[in-house]
């Protein structure tokens, strides 16, 4: 039998409404919980940003699920998340995007517990026959859920391509091991984490999606749409497609479906709900707008760079040219990971732990990742840019996307 996935518009404003149809239309909820299970509700919260952005899951889809799940008896319900880099630090913490996504609301509302996995126990499991990841760091709560729901926002990655289902368990793993798998490959070691802690269920919030680089508000791409599905594979391919990528692109689905001898094709999948044809976007990749957008930037990248350091350039960058220097970025260098040392080295900024052994080559930014402030540091200083204006341009820039999301929110 084929998996089913359910593709659902949602009506005005009806969240809760198409969230409901959307599982009700795929089924299997109620299959998976009983009076006995115990539910980890998962969304992507990797960083401090509003619901309605594109970048987190829309704390309405969190609440519709969440409520779902309470109405079937489940013994307890946990929503969590650890942020991105695995760790947390002011300005960037798992507490914070639960409170500016407004899930701490929905979770105070429901008397559901919201828990930071950053800060949970962690067990090391071994994987039997793994592509890349013979054992790996878990948060107790994924490990001792019956049930996982994965909550990811419809978006794309530079990495990756698309984050999904599949790649949003990586917010249970703890800041080493998110590190590891980048160096360890991290389509191959997102394969490998799903052998361990694998959703029972996705629902996707492509309610407003992101595409690019998620840091600009005009990267954000308006779907009003929400997928479910029991099958994450199943779901993540009909994702992919909808944001106008190739599923054969994506290369952990690839993976997880040839071990398990399945076929992430759409061709495959039961698609339920609404004609997916007309639906279909051509969200822009990360390269594609990081190229577009920084021409006049070079990444010398080494083999453990990874997203930590990769999204807070990206928004260091960002807010550098905000700010009126993007002709000072002209001819930059930006040295991330552990690459070779290069050959001539003006106008270099180096950047993270990673990079250390190259910090006499540029101004360094130190930490794992660095602070966003430190890599604005250096980068001003690499450009001869001025530092404090950048950070005055990127908080008026925050303040304005809050204002403008809480607009849409409360409409
Ligand atoms: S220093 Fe940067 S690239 Fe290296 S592991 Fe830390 S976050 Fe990743």
């Amino acid at each position: 039998m084929k998996p089913r996935v359910s593709v659902i518009k949602v009506d005005g404003a009806d969240v809760q409404a198409a969230v409901r149809r959307a599982v009700a239309l795929a089924g299997g909820l109620d299959q998976i919980i009983r009076g006995d299970s115990r539910v980890l509700i998962k969304p992507n919260l990797g960083k401090p940003a509003p619901s309605g952005s594109g970048v987190i899951t829309d704390c309405r889809v969190t609440e519709a699920v969440t409520k779902m799940v309470l109405e079937l008896g489940a013994r307890s319900v946990v929503i969590g998340e650890g942020g991105i880099a695995g760790y947390d630090f002011p300005g960037f913490s798992t507490e914070e995007a639960f409170r500016d996504s407004g899930t701490v609301d929905v979770a105070r509302r429901l008397g559901v517990e919201l828990r930071n996995l950053n800060r949970d126990a962690f067990e090391e499991v071994e994987i039997e026959h793994p592509y890349v990841m013979d054992r790996v760091r878990i948060a107790r709560t994924a490990l001792e859920s019956d049930v996982i729901i994965s909550l990811p926002v419809m978006k794309t990655h530079i990495r990756t391509l698309i984050t999904l289902s599949l790649k949003n368990m990586k917010g249970v793993m703890p800041g080493a091991e998110k590190r590891k798998s980048h160096r360890l490959g991290l389509d191959l070691a997102i394969a490998d984490l799903n052998l361990v802690v694998r959703p029972s269920y996705a629902v996707v919030d492509g309610l407003v999606g992101m595409e690019g680089l998620w840091q600009y508000p005009q990267d954000s791409r308006e779907l009003g749409l929400v997928l479910a599905g029991r099958e994450a594979v199943a779901v993540d391919t009909v994702g992919t497609w909808l944001m106008g990528f190739d599923p054969r692109q994506i290369m952990h689905l690839q993976y997880i479906a040839q071990r398990e001898g399945i076929s992430a094709d759409l061709g495959q999948i039961e698609v339920v709900g609404e004609p997916i044809a007309g639906l279909r976007q051509s969200f822009k990749s990360g390269f594609q707008v990081f190229k577009e957008r920084y021409p006049e930037v070079s990444i010398l990248e080494g083999e453990s760079a990874c997203t930590g350091c990769f999204n807070e350039l990206v928004s260091a960058i960002t807010y550098v040219k905000e700010a009126g220097f993007g002709q000072t970025m002209e001819g930059l260098t930006i040295v991330v990971g552990n690459p070779q040392e290069p050959a001539t080295a003006s106008k270099t900024a180096i950047l993270g732990k990673c990079a250390e052994y190259l910090a006499h080559l540029g101004p360094y930014a130190k930490g794992c990742p660095p602070k966003e402030d430190d890599m604005i540091r250096a980068l001003c200083q690499a450009c001869a840019a001025n530092a404090e204006i950048v950070m005055t341009t990127r908080d008026q820039m925050r303040h304005r996307l809050w204002e403008s999301s809480k607009a849409a929110l409360e409409h």
